[in-house]
């Protein structure tokens, strides 16, 4: 397969949505990012790298670090972690109060942020230090030490975050936040700053797409089928409430976040991330959610 042609290919044809969409404002760090980037990274699972576009700009990845923290609390606390988050499509925004309401406190999905923020209290009790571990986690797994948090992002999101304040105030309410709420929200807040470009996220994602490689990362291991499972809630839950919609165009098991960024794999051959910060109205990056459509089409390769 010629992925190089095909992603110039795909790069011309998406030319045209280069300004269709918005970027992110709700978090005013976001608001300043030049909008008009777009990159994708291809790692294959025998180490090729083929890319194009803003590939080694860092963004915000926002919810794409549910990834990582649903890995490490799965790693950490095994299935017992389902009786706190489900595992079924919300079909709802991801931001969704009166969800979190009707179904009385326990988040629908790990990558909703009622989810993540169970997930951020999970770790909170769990780890020795909670901000340095998750850290070294994601380093690990990217095998990139110069990954970090961006605390002006993060500190501008917790200035606006009223709607996760909610949230965290209603788990509380419910019994499923056991920690005090200001410090959950700092560490959420935190994990959705980390900065990556396209290459290291790809890179990021490769263990999901290899599963002929034993998981284990800075203490955090996971087995093939939980790695799988990962995948498999990455595919119904990874995109929200477009997600019916992204299963349809995309077929690979994907996850989004509001700076614009995809991480996606195609199990057994690559992972593959993008980054174009206009998104569409759920959320979900224009060009990056194009490129991947296409990328399976014109591959002929999806999971489906
Ligand atoms: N930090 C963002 C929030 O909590 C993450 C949302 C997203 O990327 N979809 O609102």
């Amino acid at each position: 397969m010629d992925y190089k042609l095909i992603l110039e290919e795909i790069a011309a044809e998406i030319e045209p949505l280069r300004q269709v969409g918005r970027q992110a404002d709700y978090i005013p760090a976001l608001a300043k990012v030049n909008p008009d980037r777009f990159g994708i990274c291809i790692t294959t699972t025998d180490g090729e790298v083929i890319e194009w576009g803003d590939v080694t700009e860092r963004f915000s990845i926002q919810s794409v670090t549910k990834v990582f923290s649903l890995s490490m609390s799965l790693s950490l606390m095994g299935e017992s972690l389902w009786k706190r988050v489900g595992k079924e499509p919300s079909g709802a925004a991801f931001n969704s109060l009166i969800q979190l309401e009707l179904d009385r406190g326990i988040p629908r999905n790990p990558f909703i942020n009622a989810g993540a923020i169970v997930l951020a209290d999970v770790l909170i009790s769990t780890l020795d230090n909670p901000e340095k571990d998750y850290l070294s986690f994601v380093r690990s797994i990217a095998s990139d030490s110069t990954i970090g948090y961006d605390y002006e992002v993060a500190t501008s999101e917790r200035a606006k975050g009223y709607i996760n304040a909610a949230i965290a105030n209603m788990l509380k309410y419910y019994g499923n936040l056991d920690n005090d709420i200001e410090d959950v929200l700092h560490f959420y807040f935190l994990q959705c700053s980390v900065e990556m470009s396209c290459r290291q996220l790809s890179k990021a994602f490769l263990p999901f797409a290899d599963r002929s490689t034993a998981f284990s990362f800075d203490g955090i291991s996971l087995t093939s089928s939980q790695v799988k499972r990962i995948n498999a809630v990455m595919q119904t839950c990874g995109f929200y409430n477009d997600a019916g919609e992204y299963s349809y165009l995309v077929g690979l098991p994907g996850k989004s976040g509001v700076g614009g960024g995809i991480g996606a794999v195609y199990p057994g051959r690559y992972a593959v991330a993008t980054w174009s910060p206009r998104l569409n109205e759920k959320g979900n990056s224009v060009m990056g959610m194009k490129a991947l459509e296409l990328l399976t089409t014109h591959t002929n390769e999806s999971i489906f």
